[in-house]
C-alpha cells in the first residue's frame, strides 16, 4: 500500500514493558518491537513511521499540555501523512479523544486513537489487532475525524467511554452508533454524514482552565462544596441522576448555584447514566437547575463536557458564550 501513516506513541499499556513497579512505558522500546512484527512490513499495510512523546506517560498522568503536544505533532506532520494513529493508555483515552476532537479544528484526515488492555510484548494480547485495524482505518481515509478504535469497534472519539477495566471490549459509545463495524471486513456506517470542514486545518492550543466535576449521591450536602466555588473556577460539571435530577429540595443546590452565578462559573449538567439524555425540568428535582440557568449537556459524556469546557475557555469566550456553545453540537459530541 502506498499510503503513509504516522504512529504517535504517548505511553499506555500497548507499548509497556514489565518493571519491578509494574507495567511502565520505556522510551525507544516500541520502535524496535514494531520493526520485528512481520505484519507491519507486509505490502498490504500502509507505510508507517513512529514518534514517541517525551516523556512517555501512563495516561493517568496526562494533562491538557499533553493533548497540546499530540496536537502539535499532528500539525507539524499533517501534510506528510495520510492519517494518524495515536497509541495511548486506555485510562484517559476517551478524554484525549474528546479533547482532540475539539482542538484539531477542520480536521480532514483520519486520526485514530487506540491502545490495549494487554501489552504487545505478551504472547496473548489485544494490542496487535487494535494496532493493525487502526492503521488500516487511518490509511483508508474514510473517517475525517478523531475516532477511537478498540476491540473491533470504531467509535466517534467524543462519544466514547471506558466501561471496563479488564474486558478486552473496554470501550463503548452508548449514545452514538459505531462509525464502522469491524468483522471480516471493515464496514463503514454510511448513515453518518461526513463532518463539515469550514477552513484550513489548525490546532487550538488548550489551557489549564480550572474546572471541576461533582458527582451527586443520595444525601449529598451541597453546602460542603460552597468552599470550592471560588472566583477562579471557570466551570463545574455536575454528574446528576438520570435525566438531570438532584437530591434534596430546590433550596439545597442554591449555595452552589448562587456562587456560580456570582463568580461567572459555568454549571454543566451531565447524567450518571451512560445512555440517554439530560432533560432539565422534566422532574421537579431538576427544576431548580433549569431556573438557575445551568447548561444542559443533553447526551454528552462527562469526558466530552470536560474537554469542551477546556476548549471553549481556551478559545477565549466569555462565560455566556461558553454556556451557549456548550448546548450546541460543535463536532458531533451531542444530539438533542
Ligand atoms: N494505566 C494505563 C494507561 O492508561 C492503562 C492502559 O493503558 O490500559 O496508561
Amino acid at each position: 500500500m502506498d499510503k503513509k501513516i504516522l504512529l504517535i506513541y504517548t505511553g499506555g499499556t500497548i507499548g509497556m514493558v514489565p518493571t519491578e513497579a509494574g507495567y511502565a512505558p520505556k522510551a525507544g522500546y516500541l520502535q524496535s518491537f514494531l520493526e520485528s512484527i512481520p505484519a507491519l512490513s507486509d505490502p498490504s499495510m500502509p507505510k508507517w513511521e513512529l514518534l514517541e512523546l517525551c516523556p512517555l506517560l501512563d495516561s493517568s498522568n496526562m494533562t491538557v499540555l499533553d493533548w497540546n503536544r499530540i496536537g502539535r505533532i499532528i500539525e507539524e506532520h499533517y501534510d506528510a501523512f495520510d492519517g494518524f494513529v495515536i497509541l495511548h493508555g486506555t485510562d484517559t483515552m476517551a478524554y484525549t479523544a474528546s479533547a482532540l476532537s475539539f482542538s484539531l479544528e477542520n480536521l480532514d484526515k483520519p486520526v485514530v486513537i487506540t491502545g490495549s488492555q494487554i501489552p504487545l510484548f505478551e504472547v496473548r494480547n489485544d494490542g496487535l489487532d487494535n494496532l493493525l485495524t487502526s492503521m488500516l482505518i487511518a490509511a483508508e481515509g474514510r473517517v475525517h475525524e478523531v475516532a477511537l478504535c478498540f476491540s473491533n469497534k470504531l467509535m466517534r472519539g467524543n462519544r466514547s467511554v471506558k466501561t471496563s477495566a479488564t474486558d478486552l471490549y473496554a470501550f463503548s459509545s452508548p449514545n452514538y452508533p459505531a462509525l464502522a463495524d469491524i468483522g471480516t471486513r471493515i464496514l463503514y456506517n454510511n448513515m453518518i454524514p461526513p463532518r463539515k470542514v469550514e477552513g484550513p486545518f489548525r490546532v487550538q492550543e488548550l489551557k489549564k482552565i480550572p474546572i471541576g466535576i461533582i458527582k451527586v449521591f443520595p444525601g449529598i450536602q451541597f453546602e460542603l462544596f460552597e468552599e470550592i466555588m471560588s472566583e477562579s473556577l471557570k466551570g463545574i460539571v455536575l454528574e446528576t441522576f438520570g435525566a438531570g435530577n438532584i437530591p434534596g429540595t430546590a433550596d439545597a443546590i442554591l449555595p452552589i448555584v448562587r456562587k456560580a452565578r456570582e463568580n461567572g462559573t459555568v454549571l454543566v449538567i451531565c447524567s450518571q447514566c451512560l445512555k440517554g439524555s439530560v432533560s432539565l425540568g422534566t422532574y421537579e428535582t431538576s427544576a431548580a437547575l433549569k431556573e438557575a440557568g445551568a447548561v444542559c449537556a443533553y447526551d454528552m459524556t462527562t469526558e466530552a463536557a470536560v474537554a469542551k469546557l477546556y476548549y471553549l475557555f481556551s478559545c477565549g469566550y466569555d462565560a455566556e458564550t461558553v454556556k451557549a456553545k456548550m448546548e450546541e453540537d460543535l463536532v458531533g459530541e451531542l444530539s438533542k
